[in-house]
């Protein structure tokens, strides 16, 4: 795994075993480390809440295990007890305790203000074996190591201790190499703050039902919300921070558990926002949050099973095993460790209908029923899951520019399929019939405050239908470079096409000869597209990520590498680092040739991650 070394900070060197085990015989004297009886059967529950026994520690060969299992012996035991317990808020902890329970480590201790005890906190450490993250729709690599925070209690709510400590110790467990971290969220308050703070649902058909008991909750309320709002959502703080302007009430026990309908048990009212009530009513759920491990860059990585159902004929170039294959290098590579995994979202229609017209979608989606064979022209071919894929890729790419602007991730890749960069206002074409960049670039300005977009477009075919929808839009840079529509399709993307009327300027087509390789490709792009780019000054770069220029895919002529795409990758972060805070939404276009366009996106999502330390030689502007 790439990075367990490299991290910067406080964490160096191992510490000598030697050190550690003298560390544990240090802790044993002064009566902070033991062992801990997780067993079920035995299980003894304190008076502070503890969920174990505390016993004899085990031998220090197990003890050594653990610790190199757990920390990779980056770390001795007293200074983790240290960095565990930080004063925070002007709470300190006391009683800290080291145990080690079969393969576990944990971390137990009361929580003072001053010599008052007014809280406790337990963590379980471990690396998880099994599948973890049950909306993966295939097996992870085991060894993830995992945070369990089994219960932090305070006497006084609200007091914001608990997320100042869990931002440092997302900090600290990040530097640990720690991969999760766990919890049940099953307190009545509990539910809302960790949604709050950025934990989701681990269990995906249990969030659906949460997000359609909202929406049945909506409608017997009779709130202006639309079902397509709801849809959206798909994360837990998505949830919490959802429709804040609607107030509505709820009812609240002695205890303070809350419920939307008044009974004798609940007589108080309390009026909350619609999001927070929600969650304040629901029922307990499992939850995780993502702590970003080995790479310097956040990269979220937006995949569907739904991809899968636009089916195309048999030898037609763009397939389902685009994305299969690529799905499954990711997790051969050991990226989905790092990567954020995020699903898409069907998206609403107003969304779609600010780029497309509604009569060409509509009848899109009618020769999907029809059970036609190919909509527009014979190389678009359908099947009948067409229309909701060609909506999904959309949304795909809705959702990678939502990760970005909230924060959940730096940048994004969207596995999207079908392509889209081809499909016009009212035209499909070259296997595109909704043009997922064209509908994230509107998306990014209504619901993102975003002005200024640069959409660059590296496929090996020009990218037509996102030029001509953005042609007389001086607000949308449009950057093309491919090969020369004299012998590629689709025949357009000269020089002279610059854009039209307002938009006079905001587009640069880059036609390169046949055979133009890395070299060729590399040029061009210093001396052109990243100028352009420089002078544009964007708000957001949308990339159309076309793999086909590669030397080894036959569906055009050039002849390039990923050599070519890691370096322009890398440019574009620099750029967008400059202009717009590192935001960069990727979405897949082209690449018809397996292992070429796996090595490519393979290549250029570690680059978004931020994997390659070397500097770009070429760069120069
Ligand atoms: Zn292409």
């Amino acid at each position: 795994m790439a990075g367990d070394g490299t991290r910067a900070g406080w964490v160096g060197e191992p510490v000598p075993e030697r050190d550690i085990l003298e560390g544990f015989d240090r802790l044993i004297a002064a009566n902070r480390l033991f062992g801990a009886e997780r067993n079920p059967s035995v299980l003894k529950k304190s008076g502070k809440g503890t969920a174990f026994l505390v016993r004899k520690h085990p031998s220090h060969h197990r003890m050594l295990s653990a610790w190199r299992a757990l920390f990779a012996c980056r770390v001795a035991p007293e200074e983790f007890l240290g960095l565990l317990s930080p004063e925070v808020l002007g709470l300190t902890h006391g009683d800290g305790l080291l145990l080690f329970g079969g393969d576990r480590v944990l971390y137990d201790c009361q929580i003072l203000r001053g010599d008052e005890a007014v809280g406790h906190l337990t963590l379980e450490l471990y690396r998880e074996r099994d599948r973890i993250v049950p909306f993966l729709p295939f097996p992870t690599r085991p060894g993830r190591r995992v945070v369990y925070i089994e219960g932090i209690s305070l006497t006084r709510q609200s007091t914001g201790y608990a997320s100042a400590l869990f931002r440092r110790y997302e900090r600290l467990f990040h530097d640990l190499g720690f991969h999760l971290f766990r919890l049940k969220a099953s307190l009545s308050v509990g539910k809302y703050y960790w949604a709050k703070e950025g934990f989701d649902c681990s269990d995906r058909t249990r969030f659906q039902e949460m997000r359609d008991r909202l929406w049945d909750q909506v409608r017997r309320l009779g709130l202006p919300v639309s079902e397509q709002e709801v849809r959206r959502l798909t994360h837990m703080s998505d949830v919490a921070a959802f429709r804040k302007d609607l107030k509505v009430p709820v009812w609240r026990d002695a205890e303070g558990y809350y419920t939307f309908e008044r009974d004798a048990a609940h007589p108080e009212e309390v009026l909350f926002p619609l999001g927070k009530a929600f969650l304040l009513c629901s029922e307990p759920w499992d939850g995780h949050k993502v702590i970003y491990t080995d790479t310097p860059r956040r990269t979220a990585f937006i995949w569907s099973e739904g991809y899968l159902s636009h089916g195309t004929p048999a030898g037609h170039p763009e397939g389902g095993k685009r994305l299969t294959a690529l799905r499954e290098a990711i997790r051969r590579e050991g990226l989905l460790e790092s990567l954020i995994v995020m699903e898409p979202y069907v998206p609403p229609m107003e969304a779609l209908h600010a780029v497309h017209d509604p009569a060409y979608l509509e009848a899109f989606r009618e020769a999907v029923e029809r059970g036609d064979r190919y909509f527009a022209t014979r190389d678009c071919a359908i099947g009948a899951g067409s229309y909701p894929a060609a909506l999904l890729a959309a949304g795909g790419v809705m959702a990678g520019i939502d990760a970005v602007f909230s924060g959940r991730s730096d940048n994004a890749f969207c596995a999207v399929r079908p392509p889209g960069h081809h499909a016009a206002r009212a035209n499909a074409m070259g296997f595109c019939f909704v043009n997922n960049v064209a509908v994230g670039a509107v998306y990014a300005r209504s619901a993102c405050g975003v002005a200024r977009v640069c959409i660059l477009d590296w496929d090996v075919h020009h990218g037509n239908g996102t030029q001509e929808i953005f042609e007389e839009d001086p607000e949308t840079l449009f950057v093309s470079i491919h090969e020369h529509p004299s012998f590629c399709y689709p025949g357009t993307g000269r020089r002279m096409e610059k854009g039209k009327g307002a938009g006079l300027g905001a587009t640069l087509n880059v036609p390169l000869p046949p055979h133009a390789g890395d070299r060729d490709m590399i040029e061009a792009f210093e001396r052109e597209v990243v100028p352009a780019i420089e002078a544009f000054r964007p708000d957001l770069i949308l990339l159309s990520a076309g793999f086909d220029a590669h030397r080894d895919d036959a569906i055009a002529d050039l002849e390039c590498t990923e050599k070519a795409y890691i370096h322009m990758t890398r440019r574009v972060l620099e750029l967008a680092d400059r202009h717009c805070g590192g935001r960069v939404v990727s979405v897949l276009e082209g690449g018809y040739r397996g292992d070429s366009l796996v090595a490519s996106a393979l290549a250029h999502i570690k680059t978004l991650q931020g994997r390659e330390a070397t500097p770009c030689s070429s760069a120069g502007g």
